[in-house]
């Protein structure tokens, strides 16, 4: 399993705000540097994407805790289990999927 995350995201790097959009839906504008609103919960500038080459992105309310990647970002944002949220990216980056757990 750790292996194949490690293969995604080195398929990933450089494309962590490109798989942020299209398969976490989170509005590009958003992932400027700077606060905004959250996507999931409102609030004003709670929301800020903190780490664009790992694609992390943080929610001071609901998304503070592991939230260390753009695959942990995406799982998040469309209420997926990380493992589905894996399964999308591999389909993405034409990478095979990881065995079953
Ligand atoms: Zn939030």
């Amino acid at each position: 399993m750790t292996s194949s995350i490690d293969r995604l995201k080195s398929l990933a790097k450089g494309r962590e705000t490109e798989l942020l959009t299209t398969l976490g839906s989170i509005p590009v504008e958003l992932l400027d540097g700077r606060g905004h609103p959250c996507p999931k919960c409102g609030g004003t500038d709670r929301f800020s994407l903190i780490d664009a080459a790992a694609g992390a992105v943080l929610c001071r309310k609901c998304f503070s805790k592991g939230n260390g990647d753009w695959l942990s970002a995406v799982a998040w944002h469309q209420g997926v289990s990380l493992v589905d949220a894996i399964r999308l990216a591999a389909e993405h980056l034409k990478s095979p999927p990881p065995l079953p757990m």
